[in-house]
């Protein structure tokens, strides 16, 4: 079983994203997650209502979700964009169905009202925020989805075990069902060749990187970038075999990452 994650970027091409999809899933069981994070930012500015980040005391930044950024999360994740992607895909005869976390109970896992958050040099405490952490799967759901044909299309927010509705990190929820649905690669696809040295030079590109040697690694992401290392290493520890960052831009870009275009870490 291979899970696509692909980033939340404006401009896939997924005519060549769908394209791969479906030659794969004629031979393998293919689940694909994506996110919509340049959509939604796009759609909170035209209603007034910014999308606010937070660095953590570690400095990893994430976005703070209150109710106005969930309503807004809900219009473009399982809204705009996942339904947009699974129109694409039906039209091109992939037999999609596109679900949230929430859906089913599809991501479990606990909210975290209140974080820490570093502002101007200083730590503390902020709550009101609707996100949380991934930490149990409907596996039974998706495998009956996966035997009855369908190419299941997951995107976030996810659900609390109290019910609530939680934003959570598709990179490190992916990590979750690598382990829960014994996923053997995982295959992660953003605007870049993959992890580069230097962001901004495409000559820079690390081919490979041994997962003990992970951490050593996490220096040379920027932003959001940090997030997908995290998330790799968390997956690798939880019994993936491979997982490879690959650049969505490219022609055939799932089977240019599957023949290890990318990064490759293992
Ligand atoms: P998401 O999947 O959450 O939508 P993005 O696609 O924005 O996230 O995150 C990946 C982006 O991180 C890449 O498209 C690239 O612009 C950026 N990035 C930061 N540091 C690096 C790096 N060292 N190598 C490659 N890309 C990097």
């Amino acid at each position: 079983m291979i899970l696509v994650k692909v980033g939340g970027a404006k401009n896939l091409n997924w005519n060549e994203i769908g394209t791969d999809l479906k030659t794969l899933s004629e031979k393998e069981q293919i689940i694909l997650v994506h996110g919509a994070s340049k959509i939604r930012d796009d759609i909170a500015v035209q209603m007034g209502a910014p999308t606010q980040t937070v660095v953590s005391p570690s400095g990893v930044s994430s976005v703070f979700t209150d109710q106005t950024a969930m309503d807004i999360f809900l219009m473009s994740y399982p809204g705009l964009v996942n339904k947009t992607i699974v129109a694409k895909l039906q039209q091109l005869g992939i037999n999609a169905i596109g679900l949230s976390g929430v859906d089913g109970r599809i991501w479990e896992g606990v909210r975290k009202d209140k974080i820490l958050i570093k502002e101007n040099g200083k730590i503390f405490a902020k709550t009101g925020n609707m996100t949380g952490r991934v930490e149990k799967i409907n596996t039974k759901l998706i495998l009956d989805l996966l035997g009855s044909g369908y190419l299941p299309v997951i995107t976030p927010p996810a659900i609390s075990y109290e019910g609530e509705i939680i934003n959570v990190d598709n990179d490190l929820a992916i990590a979750v069902m690598g382990r829960e649905l014994k996923i053997e690669k995982l295959v992660v696809l953003f605007e870049a060749p993959g992890l580069l040295e230097k962001f901004g030079d495409e000559s820079s590109l690390i081919k490979e990187i041994p997962k003990d040697k992970i951490d050593d690694f996490l220096k040379f992401g920027e932003g959001r970038m940090k997030k997908k290392i995290i998330g790799a290493k968390e997956a690798l520890n939880n019994g993936v075999s491979e997982v490879i960052f690959g650049d969505s831009r490219v022609n055939n870009p799932i089977q240019n990452a599957l023949n290890y275009a990318g990064t490759v870490i293992r």
